[in-house]
């Protein structure tokens, strides 16, 4: 076996694990990109979700925010109207006093104006005792206003300015309605009792009534002192309710006119996006919230929709990446195996080779070898002008060293002079064979006479160093002769490697017949010479 074809062997597998080193990127890259790719998806998806929320509550947002505007415009119409008749009231009654007849017609523009504007419940005057002085109601009505609170507001504070009360339930009707009242002065400015219109809390109601926010959804409207007037779903014990400890009212006491924000009223306990809005000039606010629930209801449909239809596209894809990956290993492992194979291959091919151009009994290169190598070297020395020598040798009296030690012996000898000759061709171009029976060949590439004479001569040395004891020969032990031929292949006119051997030959025959153990050399360039 050649030491070329072990290494070449070696180095076919460290490339096999380089290679197996290259491969698991790829299985890494692909697992990688696609777990980037389900990343990307599921972030975009969740974007999008998030995206159509701040959407949702935006478009309710400002829903909200314009029914409170309208809601707002409303109780300011309904109280600026109520305002402009009692102050016509109080200046009819501060001009012309309640005699008589004034009252007769006072009381007769009363329930004209009542039955023209829907939201006036009544319209009535109280005198300096709390005292009914008259109404718009059609008959006369006993009773006493004294207690109630925008008497008592009236009555303590001056100023001409509307007082809107907190609601009560008519003493004349039963019904829930709202105080707007306005002092009345006697000439010299003492009080001389109040000028009372009443809205009627159903008219709001009704209106209300009539706005879409949702079965959960609120409207609400209240005093800034934190006494409710009204709220939707309407509930008789909530009239008149102190709403100061809830969220609405805290939040609606912001710095603005007008404010949105989501709150959960203990009232009962529904999560509600609210606007509010303060009235301009009246102490009152109104508030409309609709249900976060129902508002968000659309988007959370659609939301698990998307998410179960990008859950069912990222989990194909994940069983096709596992596919895909499962592929990509199995097609490595083939070729990791192919290349094993590939690589075991070439090993007994290489082992093969090697037997088949190694002498069995010494080791060294046969002679088809040889051959081989004389013509490559011989061409090759023929181009680059290099000198080339060939060295024949045989042993001398081997028929007689056969006869006296045996075959095994005579054996073991050339197995002996084989390492010698090994020992004296050392570079890697220089190639030592055996020819046949105890015939052997040396070629010495890119070496003249000189080196060529030196190889010789270490050959020479090696065998008698190895002093085997041959009795028939006159040296007293084994000898080898030998024939040198050295010249340049690129000055012979023919080009016949070959018959160097003939030259080489016959010189080996010359050194026999001049005795034996030792070298015959000749320089030359053609075969023939
Ligand atoms: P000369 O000095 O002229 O070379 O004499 P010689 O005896 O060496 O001459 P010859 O070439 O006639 O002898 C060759 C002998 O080498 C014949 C054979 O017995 C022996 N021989 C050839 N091949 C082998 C081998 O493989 N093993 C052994 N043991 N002997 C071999
Ligand atoms: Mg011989
Ligand atoms: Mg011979």
């Amino acid at each position: 076996m050649h030491d070329a074809d072990h290494s070449a062997a070696d180095h076919d597998g460290q490339g096999l694990s380089a290679l197996d080193g290259q491969r698991r990127p790829l299985v890494a890259l692909a697992v990688g990109l696609i777990a980037c790719f389900c990343l990307l998806l599921a972030g975009l998806q969740a974007w999008s979700a998030w995206h159509a929320y701040e959407a949702v509550q935006e478009d309710s947002r400002v829903a909200t925010a314009n029914i409170a505007r309208a809601l707002a415009t409303h109780a300011q119409t309904s109280i600026r109207l109520g305002d402009a008749v009692l102050a016509e009231m109080v200046e009819r009654i501060e001009h012309d006093g309640l005699g008589e007849a004034a009252t007769a017609r006072l009381t007769g523009r009363l329930r004209a104006i009542t039955r023209e504007v829907g939201e006036l419940h009544g319209l009535f005057v109280y005198g300096a005792d709390g005292k009914w002085l008259t109404s718009s109601l059609p008959r006369p009505m006993q009773g006493n206003n004294f207690d109630r609170e925008y008497f008592q507001f009236h009555l303590l504070h001056r100023g001409s300015g509307i007082h809107v009360g907190v609601p009560v339930r008519s003493r004349s009707t039963g019904v829930w309605i709202l105080p707007l009242s306005r002092r009345i002065d006697a000439p010299d400015g003492s009080f001389a009792g109040v000028a009372l219109a009443t809205l009627n809390l159903a008219w709001f109601g009704r209106f209300y009534d009539s706005f879409d926010v949702g079965t959960n959804g609120t409207i609400l409207l209240a005093l800034d002192n934190g006494t409710l007037i009204y709220r939707r779903p309407f509930r008789d014990d909530q009239v008149g309710m102190d709403i100061r400890t809830g969220t609405i009212w805290q939040q609606a006491q912001g710095d603005g006119l007008a404010g949105s924000f989501i709150a959960t009223p203990r009232i009962d306990n529904i999560e509600r996006l609210y606007s509010y809005r303060h009235l301009e000039g009246v102490p009152l606010f109104v508030a409309s919230g609709q249900a976060t629930d129902e508002i968000m209801s659309g988007w959370r449909r659609t939301t698990v929709q998307t998410a179960v239809l990008g859950a069912a596209a990222l989990l194909l894809l994940a069983c096709g990446s596992v596919a895909l990956v499962r592929q990509i290993r199995i097609r490595e492992r083939l070729e990791r195996d192919l290349r094993r194979v590939g690589v075991s291959l070439r090993r007994h091919n290489a082992s093969l080779q090697s037997l088949a151009d190694s002498d069995a009994l010494t080791g060294l290169a046969n002679r088809r070898l040889f051959e081989d190598r004389l013509v490559s070297e011989y061409e090759r020395a023929r181009r680059s002008g290099a000198p080339f020598a060939l060295i024949m040798a045989d042993i001398d009296h081997f028929k007689q060293y056969n006869d006296r030690y045996g075959h095994p012996a005579g054996d073991e000898c050339l197995r002996r002079i084989a390492g010698a000759l090994e020992r004296g061709a050392r570079r890697p171009a220089d190639l030592a064979a055996r020819y046949g029976g105890e015939e052997f060949a040396v070629i010495l590439a890119d070496t003249d006479l000189t080196g060529a004479n030196a190889v010789a001569d270490t050959i020479s040395a090696a065998v008698a160093a190895l002093d085997l004891p041959h009795a028939d020969n006159p040296a007293g032990r084994v000898t080898l002769s030998m024939g040198l031929y050295v010249g340049h292949p690129a000055l012979a006119e023919r080009n016949d490697p070959l018959a160097w051997i003939d030259v080489a030959d016959r010189l080996l025959y010359e050194a026999k017949d001049a005795g034996r153990n030792r070298v015959v050399a000749r320089e030359g360039h053609e075969a023939a010479a």
